[in-house]
């Protein structure tokens, strides 16, 4: 196993949409670990593959709790089949680190996808639980489509991003909630995390 150099903000590959997983070969297993290694090392709970310089539509995740045993998940060619219920949560990212910011998700996700062993399953997540906020978010990273993206205060964003030398948020990037934001409920009692 190896350590990754994750890329950060600004970097034009994190723009990119990846491609297909076309076998769940030695080599992708072999990405896999590196990218949980990597992710580990680095306090965060998910990272996809875009993030480490690979432009291959995969990610991992892991939410278990810090005094908890690990419990990695590895995500190859996802699919988002139902999404539910737009909640405001406070989110952070490896690719910008100690930049947090709050952003528009759903509560409830159910997801298809290849596990390490080319073999496919299904997750459902509920209740705005991590989770779920975890696949939303590492899937858009597939997408190249970034959390800054999806900011309710672009201008509280742009201030946390300057503050850590980052660039600011690209209004021509932004996705626009499916409906008015004062409708959307915020999750209260959110640990911040990087994903
Ligand atoms: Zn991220």
């Amino acid at each position: 196993m190896s350590l990754k150099t994750i890329l950060k903000y600004g970097d034009e590959r994190l723009r990119q949409k990846s491609k297909e997983v076309s076998k769940v070969s030695k080599k992708i297993r072999s990405l896999a670990e590196d990218m949980l290694e990597t992710m580990y090392k680095n306090n965060g709970v998910g990272l996809a593959a875009p993030q480490v310089g690979e432009l291959l539509r995969m990610f991992v995740i892991d939410v278990s709790a810090p005094d908890a045993p690990i419990n990695p998940m590895v995500f190859i060619n996802p699919k988002i089949i139902e999404k539910s219920e737009p909640v405001i949560c406070n989110e952070g990212c490896l690719s910008f680190p100690e930049v947090f910011s709050d952003v528009v998700r759903y509560k409830n996700v159910k997801v298809k996808a290849l596990n390490i062993n080319g073999k496919p399953f299904v997750t459902e997540a509920k209740d705005g639980e991590l989770l779920s906020r975890a696949i939303q978010h590492e899937f858009d990273h597939l997408e190249g489509i970034l959390f800054v993206d999806r900011v309710v205060n672009r201008f509280d964003a742009d201030a946390a991003l300057t503050q850590h030398n980052l660039p600011p948020v690209d209004p021509d990037k932004m996705i626009e909630p499916g409906e008015n934001l004062s409708d959307i409920p915020k999750l209260d009692n959110v640990t911040q995390k990087e994903e």
